[in-house]
């Protein structure tokens, strides 16, 4: 299987290809081809350990551009499409971006998927695009409800994906997924952005009073469960990816500072983000009866990790500071 990876030397997309090309995923491709612009969130050393493989090929280029995504499109057995802006305090300091990348570069290669009769395109999306939820866990077919610009452009590319597929018959899955966590993560998200400055013997920034909850999903977990989805997922699927982990913004910063021995001292209270979501959860029942997924890393046991990962590896994270600016 030839797969063509957007937004691969990204923080999930790369990490989904170090793993599909060292035989560590359900899928086992036979060529990966990266499509990625390397915005300030795309680091091409993140490819570094398949770089030299023969089944490896990184292209340069913006999914908007029709001309090169046809190309790129050309001999792909299947897309898995991460490429995406992806930082939803970026979004509410300007949209655009998001509209463009995700909703329309998101079209563009779904026209050339069409017409190049790619078998399989595989779309990750959030579970931002269902909204808020104060307790339960949204069902797969709740109806989209998002509020983050961020969030609305990932339902408008998920909501384009499924009429591809209703009116031209295009093999499409879709995934939504929990917050991730792991190495190579972008330090501006807020678990490398705790450990990172920590590490730094800076304080942390607490939005408001730290109360919103979020689910949390290892990286590995979420990159098993696209692979099963991509391999096993029904045609014009819907794919819940969670990871079990709920914990409070607060709780988290509070296992952060434990692992790395500092006080509540180190934290300061910053103002909410605006329109912030108090809560998501996603039902994941569906995907472990029709994929057999199953999130695997405990969210201590994964935090350990990635704290050890960003202590080893501050040459990768400390040039990408000055870029990380909003958050
Ligand atoms: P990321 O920001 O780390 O990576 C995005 C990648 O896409 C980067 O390599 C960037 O250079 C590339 N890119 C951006 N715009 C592009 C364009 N126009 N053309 C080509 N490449 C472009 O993001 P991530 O955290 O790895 O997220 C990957 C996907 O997973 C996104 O679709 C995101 O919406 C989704 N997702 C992420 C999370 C999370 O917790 N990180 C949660 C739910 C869903």
């Amino acid at each position: 299987m030839r797969i063509l990876v957007t937004g691969g030397a990204g923080f999930i997309g790369s990490e989904f290809v170090r793993r599909a090309l060292t035989g560590q995923l359900p899928v086992t491709p036979s060529h990966v081809t990266v499509l990625d612009k390397l915005t300030y969130s795309g680091v091409l050393a993140n490819l570094d350990p398949v770089a030299g493989l023969a089944g490896f090929t990184f292209v340069r280029g913006d999914i908007c551009d029709a001309a090169l995504v046809d190309e790129a499109m050309a001999g792909q057995d299947a897309v898995v499409h991460f490429a995406a802006e992806s930082h939803v305090d970026r979004s509410i300091a300007d949209a655009t971006p998001f509209v463009t990348t995700n909703v329309l570069g998101t079209q563009v290669l779904l026209d050339a998927a069409w017409r190049h009769g790619v078998g399989r395109f595989l779309h990750v999306s959030t579970d931002e695009v269902y909204g808020s939820i104060s307790e339960g866990s949204w069902p797969v077919g709740q109806p989209l409800a998002p509020n983050s610009p961020y969030a609305a452009s990932k339902a408008g590319s998920d909501l384009m994906v499924l009429a591809q597929h209703r009116t031209h018959g295009t093999d499409v899955v879709i995934t939504r997924c929990s917050n991730n966590y792991g190495p190579y993560q972008f330090p501006e998200k807020v678990i490398p952005r705790f450990v990172t400055r920590l590490l730094e013997g800076k304080r942390i920034p607490l939005y408001g009073d730290g109360a919103n909850v979020r689910d949390w999903l290892h990286v590995t977990d979420h990159c098993r469960g696209i692979a099963l989805a991509l391999t096993r997922g029904r045609s014009g699927g819907v794919y819940h990816l969670g990871g079990g982990e709920e914990l409070s913004n607060r709780e988290l910063a509070g296992k952060v500072l434990e692992a790395l021995g500092a006080g509540w001292d180190a934290v300061e209270s910053v103002p909410d983000r605006k329109g912030h979501d108090l809560r998501y959860s996603l039902d994941i029942e569906a995907s472990r009866e029709e994929l057999g997924y199953e999130p695997l890393v405990p969210f201590d046991e994964g935090l350990a990790g990635t704290i050890d990962w960003y202590r080893e590896n501050t040459g990768w994270w400390r040039p990408l500071l000055d870029a990380a600016t909003v958050g």
